[in-house]
């Protein structure tokens, strides 16, 4: 291969990896419309990439069957099936539902690159992945309640 083709083909791996070029997602809203959608503390997290405080989530104590969405856009994410009681102080998952997310590399804390988690439906901030989860996966999906909404009943 010639270096300019490897170079070429090298960053469109990296955006495609990275999520560098802004993606198209179906559900989009200006943010006035978001916001009217969604209030300002889910606004606050959904699209300005903030965190609920810790153990602030009515879901952290959800057991209940069902699946969670996003609220922005009622997307299935997660199974009450792959829910676990991480002790984190926010709603843990050990999987989440095919295709309902993307990464992206998050350096806001110095030092440390996380994995953040959008959805993949309306690119609604959901909150982050970690590699300290349990078995069979190893992760622990850390989620803000506030992006979710549970729809009990039928466990996607
Ligand atoms: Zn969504």
């Amino acid at each position: 291969m010639k270096r300019t083709h490897f170079i070429i083909s090298a960053a469109a791996a990296l955006i495609a990896t990275t999520g560098f070029a802004p993606k198209r997602y179906a559900v989009t809203h200006s943010d006035a419309e978001w916001r009217r959608i969604l209030g300002p503390d889910r606004f606050a997290i959904l699209r300005e990439n903030g965190t609920e405080p810790a153990n602030s989530s009515p879901l952290i104590g959800e057991h209940r069957q069902g699946t969670y969405s996003c609220y922005g856009c009622n997307q299935a994410l997660f199974s009450s099936r792959v829910k676990y009681d991480s002790g984190d102080g926010w709603p843990s998952f050990w999987t989440v539902l095919p295709h309902a997310v993307d990464y992206q590399s998050d350096h806001e804390l110095i030092g440390e690159v996380r994995t953040e988690v959008h959805c993949s439906r309306c690119g609604g901030h959901l909150g982050h992945r970690f590699d300290d989860g349990p078995r069979p996966t190893g992760w622990r999906y850390c989620i803000d309640g506030l992006s979710l909404r549970f729809v009990p009943g039928h466990a996607a």
